[in-house]
């Protein structure tokens, strides 16, 4: 009997340890984009509306799901055309990449970006920039300022990541600089993020409102290296600041 009353705590605690397994592998295989859609509850995400929940496990399934992501990025949305896949040297390239000219209404010229980049980005363009553009400014945002995609380098301005690739060397994040408007009027993360006034708050609502979509969306308060733009990427870090 009491050989019995021992076995019974150590046969919870296997079952709690194997819950936790379970739980680790889904959450992980969710993050890492490894749960083909097929397998996966959630119906895919789609541009056409502002997702209300669960926004980063829909995103990370198109990272090996080139199909399903050509088949969501559409116009009007974007122009999103896929290009040829390319390593460019060590750890360096792109994979499941497209090219556009515009995206959720604005013009941008941007070549190459991950597929689920480009799908990160329409959402937020679309479904944050856009809707708070004609709420503060009564106008539609039609220019982004872009500060480049693709570049073979490691991570800069930051002592702590030295030695490792940026997600910019696999066309994985995306530099914006600042946003046109209809009427002419235009704003940049260098002159006008310190600023009071409509401008600032401008920035700072559409940088918080960007954690949905990126893993890492970086402003100037997170370092020098970023006074002038806000860097976007779906890698495999989180950081929001
Ligand atoms: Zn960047």
């Amino acid at each position: 009997m009491q050989r019995q009353a021992r076995r019974k705590p150590r046969r919870i605690l296997s079952k709690l340890f194997l819950a936790l397994v379970l739980l680790v592998a889904v959450v992980g295989g969710y993050w890492f984009g490894l749960i083909p859609q097929r397998w996966s509850p959630l119906s895919p995400i789609s541009l056409d509306e502002r997702p209300p929940f669960l926004v980063d496990p829909r995103l990370s399934v198109l990272r090996f799901d080139p199909a399903l992501c050509h088949a969501i990025l559409k116009e009007p949305h974007i122009d999103a055309s896929p290009i040829p896949d390319r390593a460019t040297g060590a750890n360096c390239g792109w994979t499941n990449a497209v090219k556009f000219t515009h995206v959720g209404g604005a013009q941008i010229g941007v070549e190459p970006l991950t597929c689920e980049m480009a799908v990160a980005l329409t959402l937020w363009v679309e479904h944050e920039v856009q809707p708070l553009a004609r709420e503060m400014y009564g106008q539609e945002v039609v220019r982004l300022g872009d500060m480049g995609t693709y570049d073979c380098r490691n991570i800069v301005g930051n002592p702590m990541w030295k030695g490792v690739r940026s997600e910019h060397a696999s066309a994985n994040a995306i530099d914006i600089s600042g946003f046109t408007f209809a009427n002419g009027h235009s704003i940049s993360l260098k002159r006008d993020w310190k600023r009071q006034g409509k401008d600032a708050e401008f920035l700072r609502a559409v940088h918080r409102r960007s954690c949905r979509y990126f893993r890492v969306s970086l402003g100037p308060d997170f370092n020098a290296a970023h006074h002038d733009h806000f860097h976007f990427d779906r890698g495999l870090m989180w950081s929001c600041r």
